[in-house]
């Protein structure tokens, strides 16, 4: 069923631990074979956009939930980019319990500010970037006893290890890239520990490279200091200290890895080339590995038959206004056949 039904056995739950699930996890991994030949390798996508709330963060959210309501939890709180707000704000939903949500003010895309709504959260707007939203979060949870379910909470990054159990799982073993958008620097981290404890438990016997991309105008890990007002249209990874940082260098290092940066423009060609060549639509932040292997490509840096798995972490659906900032319009015609025919011929 979800993460927790088909990982337990490799994860800190206990039999007090609630078996809650929405269906999170066991995403599809698609090769996708345009954008292969291209780049002259052989790549996956992971697509986390499969989640029940569309993106990863359901994989570490309803581990968050379950150790926190196996504590007595009564009030969950988050600060969020807008897919955390979103996940948070669906387990909150489905066990019954109060959630606050904390959003950078004006930054969050349409899709995932609908969701934290729908869902039921109290949604409050913060007149600040994310950093500054995830201390109020974090002092608001210290005073009041709520749960804080941010990826600061250890248990989510428990959750999102099984990304990398199922990429092995599928495959056989680890591939030789693991290509990733970095934002909080949690996803990475997690992935890695992950791919670690499969290659001790024997089910990998290697390890892939672990590949962080950044965009550049939030790129802390790449330029190696924070980055204090963080700008760049792929909103899930506007971050200008991320809370992982530390965890993410280490798996970059042990790895042998790297962190790079990508401008918007490519992450927006990447975003237009993955949904038209590839048939898959996911959100701009998670269209900055792939622009970032085009960028290596060209540089002459991406060597020739590797096996990428790059992690769509989101659905291209919830951000509707970046995506028709670039793709064009519909043709208009009035109601005949022969209109109908003539724009058809192009
Ligand atoms: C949260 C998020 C990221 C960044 O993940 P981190 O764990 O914060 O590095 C990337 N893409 C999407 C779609 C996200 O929601």
């Amino acid at each position: 069923m979800g993460v927790i039904q088909n990982y337990g056995k490799l994860l800190p739950v206990t039999e007090k631990t609630p078996r809650i699930t929405l269906g999170e996890g066991n995403t599809p991994l698609v090769y996708i074979e345009n954008i292969s030949k291209m780049l002259e390798i052989e790549l996956y996508g992971k697509l986390e956009g499969c989640n029940p709330s569309g993106s990863f963060k359901d994989r570490g959210m309803v581990m968050a939930f379950a150790k926190a309501l196996e504590d007595g939890a009564k009030a969950f709180v988050c600060a969020s980019t807008g897919n955390t707000s979103a996940s948070a704000a669906a387990y909150a939903a489905s066990v019954g319990k109060p959630c606050f949500v904390l959003l950078p003010a004006g930054k969050v895309a349409l899709g995932k500010l609908a969701q934290a709504l729908m869902y039921g959260a109290k949604v409050i707007a913060v007149k600040g970037n994310f950093d500054r939203a995830l201390e109020l979060a974090r002092e608001a949870a210290e005073k009041e006893g709520f749960a804080i379910v941010n990826s600061v909470n250890p248990y989510r990054l428990w959750g999102q290890r099984s990304g990398a159990w199922e990429v092995c799982d599928v495959l056989g073993q680890a591939p030789d890239w693991h290509a990733v958008p970095v934002g909080n620097a949690g996803n990475i981290s997690a992935y890695w520990a992950g791919y670690k404890q499969y290659k001790e438990i024997g089910k990998t016997d290697k390890l892939p490279r672990m590949m962080g991309f950044q965009a550049e105008g939030a790129a802390p890990l790449v330029t190696g200091k924070p980055c204090p007002s963080p700008e760049t249209l792929a909103t899930a990874i506007r971050i200008g200290s991320p809370v992982s940082a530390h965890l993410a260098k280490a798996a970059v290092e042990e790895s042998e890895g790297e962190f790079n940066s990508v401008t918007d423009e490519e992450i927006l060609a990447a975003q237009k080339l993955l949904s038209s060549k590839g048939g898959i639509f996911a959100e701009p932040a998670s269209c900055a590995p792939l622009a970032g292997l085009v960028k290596l490509k060209k540089l002459g840096k991406l060597p020739k038959g590797i096996k990428v798995v790059m992690v769509l972490t989101g659905n291209g659906l919830k951000d509707p206004d970046t995506a028709m900032s670039q793709a064009g319009s519909p043709v208009e015609i009035g109601d005949t056949l022969e209109e109908l025919l003539e724009v058809m011929k192009g």
